[in-house]
């Protein structure tokens, strides 16, 4: 009796830890978001700042500095804005996120990202309440049940775009705003902060100067040392950025003439995480298209079969296990395969900012002498996760720099 009521306890802590991870998490992170952001203030600058990066987080910032009339330029690596956000438009008749998909909040989060007042929002959203799941540990085919699918929603209420993607959103809601200001194909090398001035080279030998410096890149890019910062970081900044858990993964996009598959498969049990999701989930579509997430252990697996035909072969065995031969018999030879973890200018998918307790976000926020600062969904103080996350801090952070606070 004794035995069995300690076993009870242990199983309701487990179960409240559970629960109080889970309210800190998704939806749970909208009680977090700040009543006001820079989106309502005005500022008074006149300097000239650098953004390093055109992803989220960078467009965000740009958004405030080009309302307050500031003077600003963007550098950005690639020769496209949106960082981890991309939209592809030619697999489907409609359009696919192939980077950042969910929207792990209330759907009024949208509303607060750009400025809008009320919470009836202009997007149509799904909820991304899953009507079949499954799992596959390798040789069992298990459904999942209702009560755990309804379970599931009701503490991670996530959402989908209907019609349209993140990708959409920002480039409507802030990239339009700013786009006039990013210079492509500028790879920085260098971030100089020793005189009053920064000095940020780019790989083709640029040298920009401005008065202060907002570094938008990933902690990826940040932990690959690729940026040379003189000053070097301090040892307490580099210690906090190499504990941030950034896993590889990459999305993988499958075009099938039939459907013959669930909502979703769950393989986190077997090779690490990977997820099978269907990704025409409540769209009036014509296309069947199968999603597979690789993170981690699972990913690195498949990079080294080297090339991405070997990938997509792979994949499809695995489908066939599954789905008695099905996937090779009705695939039509169409994909996309988007490899974040080994891209050079991301290299990683995502930070788990609202559960990784090794973040010391305090240390990772913090300027270099009032002149570098760093935004992006890592630094969030408000723990939005995501693209939420990485909006907010572009706001949050440019406040500051623009305030000269640390
Ligand atoms: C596969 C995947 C799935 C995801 N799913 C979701 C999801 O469902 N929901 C969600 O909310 N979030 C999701 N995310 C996370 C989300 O995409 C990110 O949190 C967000 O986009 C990060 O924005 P950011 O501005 O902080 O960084 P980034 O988007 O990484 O932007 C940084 C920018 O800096 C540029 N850059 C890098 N190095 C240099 C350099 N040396 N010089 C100049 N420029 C440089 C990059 O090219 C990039 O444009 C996902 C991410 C991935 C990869």
């Amino acid at each position: 009796m004794k035995y069995q009521n300690k076993f009870l306890l242990l199983i309701f802590c487990l179960f409240s830890l559970t629960i109080s991870s889970c309210f800190e998490w998704g939806a749970r992170a909208f009680e977090n978001f700040p009543n006001e952001t820079a989106l309502d203030k005005t500022y008074n600058y006149d300097g000239k700042v650098i953004i390093v990066g055109a992803g989220a987080s960078g467009l965000a910032a740009a958004k405030i500095l080009e309302r307050n009339n500031i003077d600003y330029q963007i550098l950005e690596a690639t020769d496209r804005y949106g960082g981890r956000l991309k939209k592809n438009e030619t697999l489907a008749d409609f359009p696919i996120d192939i980077g950042a998909e969910w929207i792990h909040n209330m759907p009024e989060v949208l509303n607060r990202l750009k400025g809008k007042k009320g919470d009836v929002i202009d997007e149509e959203l799904t909820p991304y309440h899953l009507e079949s799941a499954y799992s596959w540990d390798g040789k069992k085919y298990k459904e999942v049940s209702k009560k755990e699918i309804d379970f599931r929603f009701n503490f991670f209420p996530e959402y989908k775009f209907k019609h349209s993607t993140w990708y959409d959103f920002v480039n409507e809601n802030f990239a339009s705003e700013v786009k006039h200001k990013i210079k492509y194909n500028s790879v920085v090398t260098e971030v100089n902060y020793v005189g009053d001035k920064v000095e940020v080279k780019t790989k083709n030998g640029e040298v920009h100067t401005a008065d202060k410096v907002l570094v938008t890149v990933s902690i990826g890019v940040l932990k690959s040392n690729s940026i040379q910062f003189v000053p070097d970081l301090s040892a307490e900044k580099k210690k906090a950025i190499n504990a941030v858990e950034f896993l590889p993964g990459f999305k993988l996009f499958l075009k099938f003439s039939e459907k013959f598959y669930p909502d979703v498969v769950d393989l986190t049990h077997t090779k690490g995480e990977v997820v099978y999701y269907d990704i025409a989930f409540k769209k009036e579509t014509q296309s069947n298209i199968l999603g597979a997430l690789f993170l981690g252990k699972s990913a690195e697996e498949y990079y080294r079969l080297d090339s991405e035909e070997k990938i997509v072969s792979d994949v499809l065995k695995e489908l066939d296990q599954i789905f008695d031969g099905k996937a090779s018999e009705l695939y039509t030879g169409e994909y996309i395969l988007e490899n974040w973890g080994q891209h050079q200018f991301t290299r990683g998918t995502w930070v788990n900012a609202a559960l990784d307790k090794n973040i010391n976000v305090e240390v990772l926020n913090q300027s270099l002498q009032n002149k570098v600062y760093f935004a992006g969904e890592v630094y969030d103080v408000h723990r939005q996760m995501g693209v939420p996350g990485a909006l907010l801090s572009g706001y949050v952070v440019i406040d500051r720099l623009l305030n000269n606070e640390k």
